[in-house]
């Protein structure tokens, strides 16, 4: 454990000092829960910090263990089984060396494994739990238990994971085919030393071209290049940002990013915060923002929402305070 700035664990890159565990596997995860325990200190869990708004000034009672060491890739039982740190794009590569199209909608889906499965990410008319098998999870009492996922009450962006005190550690997934051995070793290899919190170093490691080349794959699907070329033209790589700020209300049945657009809320600004000008449900930081202006763009859009349709939008960010 030690004294790290939040801010780079966080695809935000906003958050001050604190203290700091990168665990590489269940024991040392372990051990820092129960040093944790010991010591009267809160915890906060996470992946790549893609979903999550850190403080500027962190409170020394918590320790912020991130679980983006956790990698293991494995054949268990004869299904695919990737640990809570991998990043959820990599499911795309997978998707591609087993000829498995069900997992190509996680290409460029920036985040891990443990917060695609927290978060149920969905995008490109799939999610998350239609993919999972079980989920392997330290309970209360910090053994290890696992789930099958017709028991995660999944729905939109929910799962079982935000109502218990659980640390997902990794899951199985349905493929259709196998993981050959040598794939194997290729994929650990490809995700060797990789800060996928920097969304530009993110998109340039897992964008088409690299992925080609480094897999020596000659074909890729058009789905693949429609995601890609969607994605950018967003702007998702372009700037720090948690990705989309608030869900969707589908009883109202407008996207909230469109909501934004129509009040005439994009481009608004505070302190080095935006509300994107491509992507209304994007606050982006283009300059040193800090917490307080992320919330206060949050505040400004709740307000406009209310006043104009009646409801109050609830944030998809997770804001640690
Ligand atoms: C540019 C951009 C585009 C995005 N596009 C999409 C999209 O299309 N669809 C979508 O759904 N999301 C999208 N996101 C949001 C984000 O990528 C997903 O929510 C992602 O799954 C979060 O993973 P993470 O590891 O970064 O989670 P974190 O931010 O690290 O954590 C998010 C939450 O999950 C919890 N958590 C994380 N790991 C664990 C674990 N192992 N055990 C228990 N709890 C855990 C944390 O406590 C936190 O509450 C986007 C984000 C960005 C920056």
């Amino acid at each position: 454990m030690k004294n790290l700035f939040l801010s780079d664990f966080s695809t935000y890159r906003i958050g001050g000092v604190a203290k700091v565990a990168i665990p590489k596997s269940i024991f040392e995860l372990k051990k820092i829960i129960k040093y944790a325990k010991k010591n009267k200190l809160k915890t906060y869990i996470f992946g790549v910090g893609s979903n999550t708004l850190f403080p500027d000034d962190p409170s020394p009672d918590y320790i912020f263990i991130s679980l983006k060491n956790l990698i293991k890739i494995n054949n268990k039982r004869g299904k695919l089984f990737l640990s809570a740190g991998v990043p959820s794009a990599l499911l795309a590569v997978i998707g591609l060396l087993t000829d498995s199209e069900e997992l190509f909608f996680t290409h460029l889906l920036p985040g891990s494994i443990g917060g695609g499965i927290f978060m149920n990410a969905r995008c490109y008319n799939n999610e998350f739990c239609n993919i999972l098998d079980k989920i392997y999870y330290l309970d209360e009492n910090n053994k290890v238990n696992f789930i099958e996922q017709k028991n995660c009450s999944f729905a939109y962006k929910s799962s079982i994971f935000q109502h218990h005190k659980w640390i997902i550690l990794g899951a199985t997934f349905n493929l259709k085919n196998r993981l050959k051995l040598a794939d194997k070793v290729k994929l650990l290899l490809f995700l060797k030393s990789q800060d996928i919190s920097d969304l530009m170093n993110f998109y340039n490691h897992f964008c088409i071209k690299n992925i080609k080349n480094f897999f020596n794959i000659k074909k890729i699907p058009e789905i693949l290049y429609l995601i890609e070329k969607d994605r950018a033209s967003k702007h998702h790589f372009d700037y720090p940002s948690c990705g989309s700020v608030f869900k969707n209300n589908y009883d109202f049945g407008v996207p909230t990013g469109k909501i934004v657009d129509e009040l005439g809320l994009k481009g608004l600004t505070k302190g080095g915060a935006k509300v994107s000008d491509f992507h209304g449900n994007f606050i982006i930081n283009f300059d040193k923002a800090t917490q307080n202006d992320i919330i206060y763009l949050i505040e400004r859009i709740q307000e406009g929402i209310k006043n104009k349709y009646g409801f109050v939008p609830e944030p998809e960010v997770r804001i640690i305070k």
